[in-house]
This record gives C-alpha cells, sequence and structure tokens, in this order.
C-alpha cells in the first residue's frame, strides 16, 4: 500500500518518519575554534554535542542515540556477570563524606552546595559513601552476601582542566559499580568476573584498548587495573611490553633495575665544582658517567619536607612518593622553601642533611659516586652507601620510561599515551571500615565486608570511540554504536521517481528493524554526501542518476567503494545489513 509522504521540502507529511528534514543534525562546516582533538571537533561539527559551559555538554539527538547505545552495551554485559542495576541520588549528604575523610581529600573538585538549612550536601563524583551506606543499614550476616551493584548516572567533578569536549568534563556520565564479599579471597574472584566483563565490553565496542596496572590514588584500595584506549592525546602514559604482555600506568610502573658494576670504595673527598650543579654539567666536570651522580631532591609532603636520594639519569615518580608517604599533596619545594630549610639550591646533598631520606632502588649497589656538599660550589666524591650514608632502606620511586628492561620478562618496555576509559579497583576495606559496614560471619564475628569498584566512562567512551574511528571527513561508528544503522540519500528531491524509490527502502528496512534516516532535504548533493560522511554512518544506500538503469549505490561509511545495485536485489541487501 502506498503512503502519503509530507515532508517540509516535499510538501507531504507523515510524522512518524525519521527524516533528515525533520530531524535535528545541526552539522556545522568549520572547526570549533575551542576544539582541538578529532573526537571533540567531529562530535560538535557533526551534530552529536553542543557545549553550555566549560566542561558541560548537551547531548543532541544523534549523540543521544549513541549514548544510550554505548550505555547498552555496557548493561548487557553487567548484568551478565551477575551485576544488578540501580540508581543512586546525586545529590549526596556531607556527613557520608565526612566519614571517611573525603570532604577534605576530594578538594575543589567536589561540587558542594548547602540547602535551605544550611546543611552541606555534594553532587556525587563518584558513589563509594552512598552505597556503602546502603549495604550498611541492610546487610547483616554473610547469608546477604555477596553483591555486586551498577548504575549509571551523571557525575560531576569541578575538574581543574575541563578538556577536549567528552574526554574530560566537568559533568559527565559514569558507569560506577561497587561489589560487597565476606572474604578478601571473594573479592578477588569477583574483581576477576568484573575484569573479564570489561574485556567483553570495550571488544564489543571494538577498541584497541589495553589494561594496565594503575595507581590506586585517593580512592584508595589494594589493587587496580585501568583500561586505555591507544590514542595520540591520550593523557594516560603507559608502558608495555610487547614480549610477555606487561603493562602498567607510568604513575604505578615499575621496571627491572640495571646494576653497575661494583667497586672498590675509594676515599671520599670534597671537591671544588665552581658553578657546576645540574646533572650533566657536574657528571662532564668531573668526568663520570651520569649515573654516578646522585640527586638529592626536597619535597613538600603535606605539611612535611623530605628529600630523596635519586640516580642522576632517573625521574622521581611523585605518585610513588605520595604513596609511600601517604601524602595526599607531594610537590617539589620552592626555591624560598629551600632557603628558609638552609640548603643551597643545586648543591643539597644527604651528608649531613636535617630531614629523612629516600632512598631509591637506582642507588642500591651504587658505589663511589657524586652527591651535593651542601655548600655553595662544592660536591662530595666516591661517596658510598654504607661507609658515608647509612641508608638502609631502598624504595621504588622512580619513574619507568622507554627502554628500561621490563620487570618481568626484562625485554626493553615501549611507551605510549592511552585515554582511561575504564577503571576497577580492589578496596579491601578501606570504605567498609571507615563506615563501619560490618557483617556476622559463619564463626559469629563482626567483620568490614570486603569491597571492589569499577568505573566506565561512558560519554569519554563516546569520544573515545570517535578518536579511533575517524579520518578526514569525518566519523566512521562501528556498527554497534552508530547512531542509525543505515542512511539512505535521495540526491534529487525534485525526482519523483527518485521520491518514491527512496520512500520504499526506507519502509522495506524498517519493516525489517534497521535503524534508518532518510536525507530528502532539498540541497545539493555535495552538501549531502558531506553531511553523510561527517555523521558517519555506516551502511548508505544512494538514489541518483543510475536510478535511470534501475539502480542505487551502496557503500559502507570506511571504505571508498560503491556497488551498483539493482532494485529487485535491495531488499536482499537490507537483509544482509540486518544480520550486522
Ligand atoms: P582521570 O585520571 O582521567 O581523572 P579518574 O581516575 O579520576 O580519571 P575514576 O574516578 O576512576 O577516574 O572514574 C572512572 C571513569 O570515569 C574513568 O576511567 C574515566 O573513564 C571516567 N572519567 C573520570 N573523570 C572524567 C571526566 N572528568 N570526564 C569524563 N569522564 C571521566
Ligand atoms: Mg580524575
Amino acid at each position: 500500500m502506498l503512503k502519503l509522504y509530507h515532508t517540509k521540502s516535499l510538501g507531504f507529511y507523515d510524522g512518524g518518519l525519521m527524516l533528515a528534514s525533520r530531524y535535528f543534525m545541526p552539522t556545522l562546516k568549520e572547526n570549533p575554534s575551542e576544539a582541538q582533538v578529532p573526537s571533540h571537533i567531529y562530535l560538535i561539527r557533526a551534530g552529536f554535542i553542543r557545549s553550555l559551559a566549560a566542561g558541560i555538554y548537551e547531548y543532541l539527538p544523534l549523540g543521544l542515540k549513541v549514548l544510550k547505545k554505548i550505555e547498552n552495551v555496557i548493561r548487557n554485559r553487567m548484568d551478565e556477570a551477575g551485576a544488578l542495576e540501580l540508581l543512586l541520588p546525586i545529590l549526596t549528604p556531607a556527613e557520608l563524606w565526612k566519614e571517611t575523610g573525603r570532604w577534605d581529600v576530594y578538594g575543589k573538585e567536589l561540587f558542594r552546595l548547602k540547602d535551605r538549612k544550611d546543611a552541606d550536601f555534594a553532587l556525587g563524583p563518584t558513589h563509594e559513601e552512598t552505597i556503602t551506606d546502603l549495604v550498611r543499614k541492610n546487610v547483616r550476616s554473610y547469608k546477604d552476601l555477596p553483591l555486586n551493584f551498577y548504575q549509571i548516572q551523571t557525575k560531576f567533578r569541578d575538574e581543574a582542566r575541563p578538556r577536549y569536549g567528552l574526554i574530560r568534563g566537568r559533568e559527565f556520565i559514569m558507569k560506577d559499580g561497587y561489589s560487597f564479599d565476606v572474604s578478601e579471597e571473594d573479592a578477588i574472584k569477583t574483581y576477576e568476573v568484573m575484569k573479564q566483563a570489561y574485556h567483553k565490553i570495550f571488544q564489543d565496542l571494538k577498541l584497541d584498548y589495553l589494561m594496565v596496572e594503575a595507581d590506586v590514588g585517593a580512592i584508595g584500595g589494594k589493587f587496580s587495573h585501568e583500561f586505555v584506549v591507544k590514542v595520540p592525546s591520550g593523557e594516560a602514559h603507559i608502558v608495555y611490553c610487547e614480549k610477555c604482555g606487561y603493562a602498567a600506568n607510568v604513575e604505578a610502573a615499575k621496571f627491572h633495575h640495571h646494576k653497575l658494576p661494583p667497586e672498590e670504595a675509594l676515599p671520599l673527598e670534597k671537591v671544588y665544582t665552581p658553578n657546576v650543579s645540574s646533572v650533566e654539567e657536574v657528571a662532564n666536570f668531573l668526568k663520570v658517567q651520569p649515573q654516578k651522580v646522585v640527586k638529592t631532591l626536597v619535597y613538600k609532603a603535606d605539611d612535611k619536607f623530605v628529600a630523596v636520594l635519586i640516580r642522576g639519569d632517573r625521574e622521581v615518580n611523585e605518585t610513588k612518593l605520595a604513596n609511600l608517604l601517604k601524602a595526599l599533596d607531594v610537590r617539589p619545594a620552592t626555591s624560598e622553601e629551600l632557603q628558609n630549610l638552609g640548603l643551597v639550591e643545586g648543591f643539597i646533598g644527604p651528608i649531613g642533611l636535617n630531614l629523612p631520606i629516600y632512598a631509591d632502588y637506582s642507588i642500591h649497589e651504587l658505589y663511589n659516586f657524586v652527591v651535593g656538599a651542601n655548600e655553595k660550589d662544592y660536591h662530595y666524591k666516591n661517596v658510598n652507601l654504607q661507609r658515608d650514608l647509612k641508608v638502609e632502606h631502598f624504595y621504588d620511586l622512580a619513574t619507568a620510561k622507554e627502554g628500561d628492561p621490563c620487570p618481568v620478562c626484562k625485554e626493553p618496555l615501549k611507551e605510549t599515551t592511552g585515554l582511561e576509559v575504564g577503571h576497577i579497583f580492589l578496596l579491601g576495606t578501606k570504605y567498609s571500615s571507615a563506615m563501619k559496614a560490618y557483617f556476622t560471619d559463619k564463626d559469629g564475628k563482626e567483620k568490614p565486608i570486603v569491597m571492589g569498584c569499577y568505573g566506565i566512562g561512558v560519554s569519554r567512551l563516546m569520544a573515545a570511540i570517535v578518536e579511533q574511528y575517524h579520518d578526514d571527513k569525518g566519523i566512521i561508528w562501528p556498527d554497534i554504536v552508530a547512531p542509525f544503522d543505515l542512511h539512505i540519500l535521495i540526491l534529487n528531491v525534485k525526482d519523483e521517481n527518485s521520491v518514491k524509490v527512496g520512500f520504499d527502502i526506507y519502509e522495506k528496512a524498517k519493516s525489517l528493524g534497521i535503524d534508518v534516516l532518510l536525507d530528502d532535504r532539498d540541497m545539493s548533493a555535495g552538501a549531502k554526501f558531506k553531511d553523510a560522511d561527517l555523521v558517519g554512518i555506516p551502511n548508505r544506500i544512494v538514489i541518483g542518476k543510475s536510478l535511470n538503469e534501475g539502480k542505487v549505490e551502496y557503500q559502507r561509511r570506511e571504505s571508498q567503494d560503491k556497488t551498483l545495485v539493482e532494485l529487485e536485489k535491495v531488499e536482499e541487501l537490507l537483509k544482509s545489513l540486518v544480520k550486522r
């Protein structure tokens, strides 16, 4: 039965149709000036998102469709792994945050507000406190456990540097999950199940990603893994081993230390080194390898000062130092602070230094090295650990870098940047102990519940996919998350036959369950192609000149190849699309 269609451009109308003439798809010809990375540029240009304020975005109809599809991939895999979906409040009372100390720890990133009675609240940046409160109020015995919950929700973080569009927003969508087990052994099993579910999610989304060992950071806990997508604009620095598969965020990466050969201890010597203070200058001046110059670096860790000893060719990893000192904030001491401590910048050394000293592994078994003498223009030469410094403990405080031997197989490590899209933690009892989320175990004893938490950046994923799937014309959506399955372009809407064929194919596709957008706009073929390339719908049927020979064109967005399909064969083609 032939229906009457009435469109803005054609004069007929049927409101139920997905017609480009009636859709909201505000595409832009130019790159928005504020956008630097491909995902930000294309999501705006192709009409998926718009910015309301720094780090705050509107999802337009196309963007929302993709977001929902990503959510569904996640939802399916979470449900399959046995996690239960719930929805927690965004508005969370300050008392909960105070119980774990995070009201202070979170600092300016936490969006805080007051209610009419002057009570403090925060817009949830994550929900460990809220879910732990729910569980402690409703779980009594080991019989009530295990539990594993997740939600997909808007999160708020007043990021210092919101940027790259959906990659780092101040309001963004996250899947956050939390598991509760009776023992660490069980919690590790749950963690493994979630890890596998994460692998499936990122594989479903066709992402080229790495799972890396990560720092547990301010959230605390026992161990953690990040899932990072390999993109040039990524903010995460990763080292990985191609041979054995070891991969870690540099914040947490270990490496195998190359020791220098042992030497006889030579007599300690104080040497005049006028205006020579950098590692390179000292090494050149004293004609020693840079590895034999040991840096003494002073840091302010929360409210105290500490010194770190590290080999001249290595850099201190502030995250490792913060973890060792259990400090929230670690930074190098300023020139002024060094002066106040009575230290001579450029010539600081461990001998006679009145600060707690932490030695990096790199100086373990280092002999006859050089250090500053705490006196302008002087260094000590032939320093030996046991004899001159009495340093007994060594810590892993150095940043791993490309070429360092892999900690597992000693093969040289590689470096890359990545975008973190998921992060899982084995929390242990950090939150349950602080908030008294206890249960009575089989043995009748009260114990804190053992927790894990699992995050995925849902809105960031939309950007991550575009980072990996685009060309110089626009987005190339993988089928599973594409806003539509099929894009039909009627090149000349003034040609009655083209319109009839276009709508017929449209109807047929719909009846097969294909999600289809029909470009029925009265504009040039060139403009239609440009928009179609920009928006990136994976399958395209073009009704153009070949219709005179009873054919339409079929094309996949990722390829340049066009196939002419006879009208009688279109149904077959559509059926093949259903299987994708
Ligand atoms: P980052 O190091 O990038 O700030 P995070 O460690 O603070 O991340 P989590 O607290 O583990 O992030 O949050 C879980 C997930 O939420 C992250 O893996 C990331 O994908 C996403 N995410 C975190 N912050 C943002 C943000 N500001 N905008 C968009 N997504 C974010
Ligand atoms: Mg963060």
